[in-house]
């Protein structure tokens, strides 16, 4: 492992198999941050795994082919890492998604799961046999589009809900291309250098399409941001001072927001409390409002704060 690699692991070395004589074959699909895990994690108990992805590194949405200019976490660094394997003490508190896929090959490293990985591998079907109940996975090789198929005793999908881009279908697409127009998800943008001195046209007011047009706004000619729902976002330095995670990142906070399973002091907040809570998210609304000059540049959300907080 690289010296300059700073972190303190907490958890020991590279895994070794644990009871060997368990030789139960586990295909995990999808190199991202749970399939990777997974891994490690199966590894300890023993298991027989092989992880694979079709892109050529390991990180899935921080993959060198789904990064676009200007993504980072929206989480502190401190509450996107592994328990076992923290982000480098160097890294800015806000790491940038190059930093993210280091820190994920770092994991992989440190943990000696390279041996596991079938990279550049997509998993093109599976097929349980009825009788045994294992399953028959499927695999191309995606530069060589060779053909594979293996047999597992179980398989873990980790395939990550945002892996495949939803563009909508517009009219007049075809057109648009014709005369030069590019038409493409963010996590398929990669160099902003091809946006300089163009009109571009962002569709979204989520994470992505919000770090993209920041950074799109500093080279384009013009860029615009078109939305159905305009929601709030929350300053990384709530008033240029606080770090969000002191207030959105705690247990406190985790009441204030609605649970499927609401427990201890947030049922009080979203229930019979409700007036506290409405009062300390009209609090954070009221701060952000102004800071953000919300009102000033119209676009104040028309949406109660509660759950729609999203870094900025
Ligand atoms: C721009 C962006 C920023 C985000 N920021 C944050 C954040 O700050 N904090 C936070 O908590 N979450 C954030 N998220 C959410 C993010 O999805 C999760 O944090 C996490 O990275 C998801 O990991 P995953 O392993 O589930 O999926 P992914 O990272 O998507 O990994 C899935 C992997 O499966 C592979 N795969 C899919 N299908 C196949 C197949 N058929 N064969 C082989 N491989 C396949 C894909 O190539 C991919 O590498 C962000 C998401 C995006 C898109």
């Amino acid at each position: 492992m690289n010296d300059s690699w700073a972190s303190t692991p907490r958890n020991g070395g590279p895994v070794s198999g644990g009871h060997s004589a368990d030789k139960t074959k586990i295909a995990i699909v999808g190199a991202g941050v749970a399939g990777l895990c997974t891994a490690k994690v199966l590894k300890q108990f023993g298991f027989d795994v092989v992880v694979y992805d079709r892109t050529p590194d390991v990180g899935g949405v921080w993959s060198v082919t789904r990064r676009y200019p200007g993504v980072m976490t929206q989480n502190n660094k401190g509450t996107y890492a592994f328990s076992d394997y923290p982000m480098p003490r160097w890294y800015p508190e806000w790491p940038t998604g190059a930093q993210v896929q280091r820190y994920l090959a770092g994991y992989v490293e440190f943990f000696g799961l390279e041996s596991y990985l079938r990279l550049g591998t997509e998993v093109t079907s599976m097929l349980q046999d009825e009788n045994t109940g294992r399953w028959s996975v499927s695999t191309r090789n995606v530069a060589t589009g060779h053909a594979e198929d293996a047999w597992y005793d179980h398989v873990v999908i980790a395939n990550g809900i945002f892996s495949d881009p939803f563009i909508p279908s517009y009219p007049g697409v075809a057109e648009f291309e014709e005369v030069g127009g590019r038409l493409c998800a963010a996590s398929d943008f990669h160099d902003l250098d091809e946006a300089a001195g163009k009109h571009v046209l962002v569709v979204g007011y989520g994470k992505s399409a919000c770090d993209v047009a920041e950074a799109l706004s500093e080279v384009s000619a013009t860029m615009t941001v078109v939305a159905r729902e305009v929601t709030w976002k929350m300053p990384r330095k709530l008033g240029n001072m606080l770090n969000y995670k002191y207030i959105l990142l705690t247990r406190l906070s985790e009441g204030l927001f609605e649970h499927i399973e609401q427990r201890g002091f947030g049922r009080f907040l979203t229930g019979p409390g409700r007036f506290v809570r409405d009062g300390m998210l009209g609090f954070i609304q009221r701060i952000v409002r102004r800071q953000l000059s919300l009102d000033r540049v119209g676009l104040v959300p028309e949406v109660p704060s509660s759950g729609l907080f999203a870094t900025r």
